[in-house]
C-alpha cells in the first residue's frame, strides 16, 4: 500500500557520511534478504524481524546541523522527507576534516 495521504514527512537523520544521508523509513521494512515490505507484520498478525529499511539520499552540504529536504525513493511513499540532521546524527567525519559547527 502506498501512503499518499503525508505530502511532507519529518525524519531524523541517522548517519551523516561526507556524501550520503541515512535514514530510518517510517513507512517500509525489510527482511534480511533485503526484501522491502510494507508493514514489520506478517499477514497473519505476528511481529517479523524485519527492520525499519535505511534510505539513502546524497549529501552535497557537509556536516552542519540542518533540514534537508528530498523527494522520496520509498517503493511505498511518494512525497517528500524532511529529514533532520541534528545533534543525535551520527556524523562520519573523515580524519583530517576540519568541521566549523558555529
Ligand atoms: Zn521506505
Amino acid at each position: 500500500m502506498i501512503n499518499n495521504e503525508e505530502k511532507f514527512k519529518a525524519v531524523e537523520c541517522s548517519k551523516l557520511t561526507k556524501t550520503k544521508i541515512y535514514f530510518k523509513c517510517p513507512f517500509c521494512w525489510s527482511n534480511d534478504k533485503g526484501k522491502h515490505f510494507s508493514s514489520n507484520k506478517f499477514k497473519n498478525g505476528k511481529i517479523s524481524t524485519r527492520k525499519p529499511t535505511i534510505h539513502n539520499h546524497g549529501n552535497p552540504d557537509g556536516f552542519l546541523n540542518r533540514l534537508e529536504r528530498r523527494s522520496s525513493h520509498c517503493a511505498f511513499y511518494k512525497g517528500e522527507f524532511i529529514i533532520d540532521i541534528n545533534d543525535n546524527t551520527i556524523k562520519e567525519i573523515p580524519n583530517g576534516l576540519v568541521v566549523n559547527f558555529d
